[in-house]
């Protein structure tokens, strides 16, 4: 509606999608090509080659037009059969949503995890996992899913700790990991780690819009693939692996989102995944000094698993987190994540992932502030000031 636009640029502070660089949407406006031209397959294998680099693999990567959810049910349906059983944890309201898709699939799922909302304030316990699989003497059990980041509470958890439980059980089930809102914001290791499938989206750390999905594969999912009983066409990995061999696609791919995606891969390259990482942490620790200042809570209770990608502000007792976003939005064109399942209405979340800088989050921080004073919120002090001295 343009007779209400607000003025100024939108402050984009949800955990994903995250602001689009100009570089990148410049990059998607360019004129689609043909998809089986000659100079397409230039294209996709060096795509495909440089989103091995970001999930640190050797094996191949899937790149689905799709949303997360696409990419997620992928890795179910392409590695396991009806009836399977899976071990999932559940770390929040992501964890809780591959959970009920494994469901509708007529996987057998069994959710691990603390309990209550409380159990939405920390990481995998990896040692739950590893008890959990030692009692599986005959193998049940094909598949042990976790969230890397979980996105409705700002936790990260320690995927090679998982590993490390799943091999100290010796136990043969595949691992799968959601990094969806993870991937190239936080520290993430596909090979080392030893993962089976990673699965990952555009709209966060790759600072595309929505609409790419992936698949990281290992050789071990790839031979779980051929056993594979699941219904699956359009998501099906082999026929898709056999045209990237030459860096086409079976089906139409999404080739200006692919553009972008080419040069967001350019401006992460370029700046370094490392320093990357460290801008997150960087810009992550600023926004958690704020929240103590004003004297909150951050949601995430285990300092050892913050999430580098957003912060989760619990609200006191008695503020509708929602009605306090609704304020802030309205009066400061700024968009903050929503509480979700459990903690829907006690918490807001800041984004501070992808192209996001200094000054972006400090924007951000100044709109909570104000907001939460202009909602009648009594803070300790100043968080904007606070986050300012640890980025000088
Ligand atoms: N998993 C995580 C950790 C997410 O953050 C999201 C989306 O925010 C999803 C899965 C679902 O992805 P999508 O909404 O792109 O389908």
């Amino acid at each position: 509606k343009l007779d209400n636009h607000p003025s100024g640029r939108h402050f984009l502070h949800i955990p994903g999608p995250s602001p689009a660089p100009a570089r990148v949407l410049r990059a998607i406006s360019f004129q689609t090509i043909d998809h089986r031209g000659p100079e397409f397959g230039q294209l996709g294998l060096k795509l495909l080659a440089d989103m091995q680099k970001i999930f640190k693999t050797k094996h191949p990567v899937i790149i689905y037009p799709s949303s997360g959810t696409g990419a997620w049910e992928a890795a179910l349906v392409n590695t396991l059969s009806a009836g399977d059983h899976v071990l999932m944890y559940e770390t929040g309201q992501f964890a809780t949503l591959w959970q009920k898709l494994a469901d509708r699939l007529g996987i057998k799922t069994e959710f691990l995890g603390k309990p209550g909302a409380e159990g939405w304030r920390y990481g995998v316990d990896a040692a739950m996992i590893e008890e959990r699989l030692k009692a599986d003497t005959s193998h049940q059990i094909k598949a042990v899913c976790v969230v890397h980041n979980e996105t409705s509470t700002g936790v990260t958890s320690n995927i090679a700790a998982v590993r490390k439980a799943i091999d100290a059980a010796k136990h043969p089930a595949l691992l799968m990991v959601d990094t969806i809102s993870g991937l190239a914001s936080a520290d993430y290791r596909h090979d080392e780690w030893g993962v089976d499938v990673t699965v990952s989206g555009s709209q966060k750390g790759l600072m595309l819009p929505p609409g790419l999905g992936f698949n990281a594969l290992s050789p071990k999912a790839l031979e779980a693939n051929k056993t594979a009983k699941l219904p699956k066409a359009f998501w099906a990995w082999d026929e898709i692996l056999e045209s990237n061999k030459t860096g086409y696609w079976p089906t139409t791919p999404s080739t200006n989102l692919l553009y972008g995606l080419h040069e967001a891969l350019d401006m992460i390259l370029t700046e370094g995944l490392d320093n990357v990482f460290a801008r997150h942490q960087r810009l992550a620790k600023a926004c958690r000094a704020a929240v103590e200042a004003w004297g909150l809570e951050v949601q995430c209770k285990d300092p050892a698993v913050y999430s580098p990608v957003l912060t989760g502000v619990v609200t006191p007792e008695g503020v509708d987190a929602d009605k306090l976003r609704k304020l802030i939005h309205e009066r400061y064109n700024l968009s903050l994540g929503t509480g979700l399942g459990k903690v829907k209405g006690k918490m807001f979340r800041v984004g501070h992932l992808g192209d996001c800088n200094e000054l972006a989050l400090l924007g951000a921080l100044s709109g909570c502030e104000m907001g939460m004073k202009a909602f009648g919120i009594k803070l300790k002090g100043s968080g904007v000031v606070a986050a300012q001295d640890l980025l000088l």
